[in-house]
């Protein structure tokens, strides 16, 4: 069925995921770049839906796995590189934190919001990851362009503007297109080595105060509210800190942050997920936007 691919059967999905629960995939691989398009063509030929894991830090995997082809790229395509004075280039499984600490390392500035997303590239992209505040930036402030694997094998370059970011989406996410590779401008180089040491440690510092780094979570539950409060506000004033479903639990230290122990199952997190969404439009008639992926259920794409 899957040739000479490595392809292998019933992997636990739960342990790659930091909310650690969900349950396995039917198919399971870890291709490089140069065995990702004829895998991606086999199962396209096949009528295989395939998924895409980076660090498992933005989604939920259900409890009754993934009956497809899951890639997880986080230890195959793990190379970055300098590719010019003003461009560095990185895979797919880089983890953000290691981008951010390979452009400090050149002496250039603009990356330090990276640090503690623990999301890889390809993740990143596909979601534009970063933050409102207080550093105020995202992927889309530092990207020029990425090599995409299409559902049927074929390879594209997609420009910034193609690739369609905006807050906390994209034009690929959930479309069947896998990001191989970013290109990531490289600018500032006048701060100086003293303004990205500082910067870094505060920023590190800040979310150690405000963010329940030491539990499994999943970062934002929810998406921020256009207007208005922030939406942790609205959680916490809809009295749902501490609310929890099974081994679930809305965080004490942030509300727009869902915790699990070991024995939660992804039903207690989207169940939990519902209580708030409901408890919410209920108080305060405000309709919360997931920023989490549901996997199997949000991919739109179909062979
Ligand atoms: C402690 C903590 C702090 C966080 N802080 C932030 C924050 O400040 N800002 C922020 O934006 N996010 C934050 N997050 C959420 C998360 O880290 C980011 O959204 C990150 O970019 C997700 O990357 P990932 O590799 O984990 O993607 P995954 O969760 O594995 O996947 C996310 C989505 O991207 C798709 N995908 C993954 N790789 C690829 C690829 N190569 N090609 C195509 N699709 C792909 C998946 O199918 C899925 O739809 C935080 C999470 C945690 C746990």
């Amino acid at each position: 069925m899957w040739g000479d691919y490595v392809v292998r059967a019933k992997v636990p999905l739960a342990p790659f995921t930091t909310w650690k629960v969900g349950g396995s995939a039917r198919w399971y691989a870890e291709p490089d770049p140069y065995e990702l398009p004829g895998l991606l063509a086999k199962a396209f030929a096949q009528g295989i839906p395939v998924y895409y894991l980076g660090r498992g830090s933005n989604l939920l995997v259900d409890d009754d796995g993934i009956d497809g082809l899951v890639v997880h790229c986080w230890k195959s395509m793990c190379s970055i590189r300098r590719l010019a004075e003003n461009c560095v280039e990185a895979e797919a499984g880089v983890p953000l934190p290691k981008l951010s600490r390979f452009v400090a390392d050149l002496g250039c500035s603009g990356y330090e919001f990276l640090i503690g997303i623990p999301g890889t590239v390809g993740g990143g992209v596909v979601i534009n990851a970063g933050l409102r505040s207080p550093l105020r930036r995202e992927i889309s402030d530092v990207i020029l362009e990425a090599d995409i694997v299409e559902p049927d094998g074929s390879l594209r370059t997609l420009s910034k503007e193609e690739i369609g970011l905006r807050y906390r989406h994209s034009s690929i996410i959930n479309t069947g297109s896998f990001i191989l590779r970013a290109r990531f401008t490289l600018d500032d180089f006048e701060s100086g080595a003293e303004h990205i040491r500082r910067r870094t440690a505060h920023h590190l510092q800040e979310r150690r105060q405000k963010q329940p780094l030491n539990r499994s979570t999943a970062g934002s539950t929810f998406k921020q509210v256009r207007a208005g409060p922030a939406t942790g506000w609205y959680i916490e004033k809809s009295g749902l800190k501490g609310c929890r479903v099974g081994g679930a639990v809305v965080s004490q230290k942030h509300a727009n942050w869902i915790e699990t122990s070991p024995g939660a199952t992804a039903a207690d997190v989207r169940n939990l997920i519902a209580t708030v969404e409901a408890e919410v439009f209920s108080r305060f008639g405000v309709r919360l936007v997931r920023e989490v992926g549901y996997l199997p259920q949000d991919l739109v794409f179909r062979a």
